[in-house]
């Protein structure tokens, strides 16, 4: 009966929906995420933050990724990994994503505004947005609309979004990298992406998945990959970013290697937008880890 069952707000539509008892409430906790996730935009309750990414030889920021926040009122700060799958798979991920592309040409126009020389901003895009027929033209437009050039881009694609589908992603990327962005391939290492595979893609840099550079020191396997991706890389003329670095012992490992940048909590935590930009202003002395 109706009182058996219990009622969930979907905020976003303002009605009710039942769920029956035997729906645990893990699901149910789900579904209601989604409905907020529906009108967060809206209600203004995401945010960006922004990670410096390091050259090895300048030492400075040579661009920073854009990480989606998002800032719910009771829930508090919810981490991307909890709702950019519910994201993906209601399909939100599309209007959010394209909220994540107008925000930052917003974040890039208002630093250069205030004087700030601002490094290009890496955006992640998820599968679903790669396979969505309208990506390239919705970029475009924004681009056009926000006036800041496609230089001032770079879009990350994991690569176990490559996966699907090759024949459209490859030209779903080459329309991409004709808008004049640059590419990149994020979590590299944890797809099954060949090496002719990647050879037919427009990408310039691989960045390599953090989980493979968390055990540099204990784990020869891990550090033999790493190596290995990284003379590939060098070896396509691709760009290689290794992600997670944390420790001195890792990134003077990678610089070994002759890795071209780095991320990690070693520089710099992902920073709000105020932290990022006093970074910016503190380019030449404050980039090199103590
Ligand atoms: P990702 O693109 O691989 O981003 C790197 C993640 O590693 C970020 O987590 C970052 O905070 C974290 N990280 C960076 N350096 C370190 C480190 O030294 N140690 C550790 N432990 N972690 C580090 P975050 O911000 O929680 O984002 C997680 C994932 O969520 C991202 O992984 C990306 O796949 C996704 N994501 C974030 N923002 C967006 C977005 O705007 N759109 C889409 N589609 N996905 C996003
Ligand atoms: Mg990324
Ligand atoms: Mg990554
Ligand atoms: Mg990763």
């Amino acid at each position: 009966s109706d009182s058996a069952m219990y009622q969930v707000k979907d905020a976003g539509r303002n009605h009710y929906t039942y769920f029956a008892p035997h729906m645990n409430q893990l699901a149910a906790d789900r579904y209601a995420m989604v409905s907020e996730l529906r009108g967060a935009a809206e209600r203004d309750e995401f945010l960006l933050n922004f990670q410096p990414i390091i050259g090895m030889a300048s030492g400075r920021i040579e661009a920073m990724e854009v990480l989606l926040r998002w800032q719910h009122p009771q829930r508090g700060l919810v981490p991307p990994m909890q709702f950019i799958p519910l994201a993906e798979t209601s399909g939100l991920i599309v209007p959010i994503g394209e909220w994540v592309i107008r925000a930052a040409c917003a974040q890039i126009r208002a630093w250069r505004a205030a004087g700030l020389q601002v490094p290009p901003l890496a955006i992640n895009l998820s599968a679903i947005q790669v396979h969505h027929k309208t990506l390239v033209e919705r970029i475009a437009a924004i681009l056009r609309e926000m006036e800041v050039g496609a230089g001032a881009l770079e879009f990350e694609i994991t690569e176990g979004s490559l996966m699907n589908k090759t024949d459209e992603v490859v030209s779903t990327l080459r329309r991409l990298c004709g808008l004049g962005v640059r590419l990149a391939i994020d979590d590299f290492g944890t797809g099954y992406s060949s090496l002719s595979y990647l050879k037919r893609l427009p990408v310039d840099t691989l960045k390599i998945d953090r989980s493979f550079v968390m055990d540099i020191r204990s784990d020869a396997e891990d550090a033999a990959i790493v190596g290995a991706v990284i003379s590939m890389a060098r070896s396509l003329k691709l760009k290689v970013i290794a992600e997670g670095v944390e420790t001195p012992y890792q990134l003077e490992f990678l610089r070994a290697l002759g890795c071209d940048q780095y991320q990690g909590f070693l520089a710099s935590k992902p920073l709000s937008a105020i932290d990022a930009a006093r970074r910016l202003t503190q380019r030449v002395p404050d980039d090199t880890p103590a």
